[in-house]
């Protein structure tokens, strides 16, 4: 197995349960989507360990006590449009975050990412980006989306996947090494389409609804 410093594989039982119904085909989008929902809370739980935070007095009914605000300024940039299904869970956990929306789409001959939709500010707006795409197959649309938030002047970008490619956390490590990545599964490799094997399908599809029905 590779050795991959930067890659968070969650071990957490929840997860793990949680995993194996989404994986399963015979599992219909509405809770297919519920799944990612509740995968993506418990992956961003994890991803925000260091999220930096300040002291807040807060007044209980008893006495007055140094309490905690996060002080970190997040981004959730979902990649569209996969990404669009962890969004929810985030703002539970991050209620004030702001969400930048990216349309990079996958060319299917070539594999290579191409974006249709940016509407990023001239400047960076958040300290910490999390990046939201539930697979992480080729890493061609993750770097690209990087480099995208680093141009815009993102200094710390996680990116959060539900489950990775080795090759495509491999493509990622060597042109961002300083990203972390937090998934749920690091799978065994590519198939000659793409897809990650064993994986789930087209994370898309199954959200919703828009796969073959035969
Ligand atoms: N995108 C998906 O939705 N699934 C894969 O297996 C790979 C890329």
């Amino acid at each position: 197995m590779d050795d991959f410093p930067g890659l968070h594989v969650s071990s957490h039982p929840a997860v793990l349960h949680k995993l194996a119904l989404l994986r399963d085909e015979t599992t219909k989008p509405p809770q297919f989507r519920a799944l990612v929902r509740e995968i993506s809370w418990l992956l961003g739980y994890e991803a925000l360990l260091d999220a930096r935070i300040a002291s807040r007095p807060v007044t209980t009914p008893l006495e007055v006590m140094e309490g905690a605000r996060l002080a970190d300024r997040i981004g959730l940039v979902p990649i569209l449009r996969a990404g669009l299904g962890m969004v929810d869970a985030m703002l539970e956990l991050m209620p004030t975050a702001q969400v930048w929306h990216l349309g990079l789409f996958r060319d299917e001959r070539t594999l290579r990412p191409v974006e249709y939709y940016n509407k990023l500010p001239d400047s960076a707006t958040v300290d910490l980006c999390l990046i939201l795409d539930p697979m992480l197959a080729t890493g061609g649309s993750a770097s690209a989306a990087i480099e995208v938030l680093k141009n815009w002047g993102a200094t710390r970008i996680k990116l959060i996947n539900l489950i990775a490619a080795p090759e495509g956390v491999r493509t990622v490590q060597r042109a961002h090494p300083d990203v972390p990545i937090h998934v749920a599964a690091l799978d065994r490799q590519l198939n000659e389409k793409g897809y990650i094997m064993p994986g789930l399908g087209d994370a898309g599809d199954r959200q919703f609804g828009t796969g073959r029905s035969d």
